[in-house]
């Protein structure tokens, strides 16, 4: 794995727009380059988007209206409003027909490589290194992962979705497994 975010080929990217910083955290957990900036304003979001051939993600009905959208310059794709964090991702991964894949560390979207227990033993909690065997690094900003809680929850949904991508259920169904997860 490259420490640079590098999506895989062919992946899109995208750029969620100030609504959406924890799409873009969801976005990233399930594998994908995703920028977000607090506070951007739009015609510097749409710019950037476009520079970097990215999918812009929002729920402002009037910057879907904006020319460069309308010109397909940048691509966006409008995300209703109401959903939360997974259920916005869900609905990304479904319009744009986009698999769950490894996941990303959610705060900078760097490759999680996993790290021997030991390197890890001055920096994990005690109880957590008593109990947990696999931890995982970010390459790019350094945080550190473990299968804990919040971990599992992350997967838990992420093994939901891809599920539901397996069996391609009706839609509208929201029984997740992981509901309590932290965002
Ligand atoms: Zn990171």
């Amino acid at each position: 794995m490259s420490a640079e975010n590098k999506s895989p080929q062919g992946a899109p990217r995208f750029y969620c727009d100030a609504m959406h910083g924890g799409l873009a955290r969801w976005l990233r957990a399930a594998g994908y380059d995703a920028a977000w900036e607090y506070g951007i304003d739009d015609r510097t979001l749409l710019e950037r988007a476009r520079r970097e051939g990215r999918i812009v993600l929002t729920s402002d009905g009037p910057l879907m209206e904006r020319r460069a959208i309308r010109r397909g310059e940048p691509r966006a794709l409008f995300v209703p409003r109401g959903l939360d964090s997974r259920e916005a991702l869900r609905y990304v991964l479904d319009a744009l027909g986009l698999p769950v894949r490894d996941p990303h560390c959610m705060s900078c979207g760097g490759a999680l490589e996993r790290v021997p227990k030991e390197s890890v033993a001055e920096e994990a909690p005690p109880r957590t290194y008593r109990w947990l065997d696999r931890f995982y690094r970010c390459s790019r900003c350094g945080k550190l992962y473990w299968q804990g809680t919040h971990w599992q929850a992350i997967g838990g949904t992420l093994a939901a979705m891809r599920k539901r991508a397996a069996s391609r259920p009706e839609r509208g169904e929201d029984g997740d497994a992981a509901r309590e997860a932290s965002e």
